[in-house]
């Protein structure tokens, strides 16, 4: 193994150092939703690629859904109850 000849100083190494920073990745537009996207994957909000709806993604927004639905019909249903009470 080479050994480096000499110590490199604390300003080269930093100055080097300066384009070891990351990029941030370009997203790309899904075409179904209008969302931020990797390019060239699936989209993981509507599940579409190329137009075409490749997988089906139901069951994460049907539980949100759901669970919105659960708390609008408890709220509705507590809202009805108070008049009944009166
Ligand atoms: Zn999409």
């Amino acid at each position: 193994m080479g050994l480096p000849a000499k110590k490199s100083s604390r300003s080269s190494k930093r100055r080097r150092a300066s384009h070891f920073a990351l990029k941030k990745g370009e997203l790309s537009f899904c075409s179904h939703c209008k969302k931020k996207i990797l390019p060239h994957h699936i989209c993981p909000f509507c599940g579409y690629y190329a137009g075409r709806e490749i997988i089906k993604i139901k069951i994460k927004t049907k539980k949100g859904k759901k669970k919105k639905e659960e708390k609008l019909e408890k709220s509705s249903k507590k809202k009805k109850n108070e008049p009944e009470k009166k």
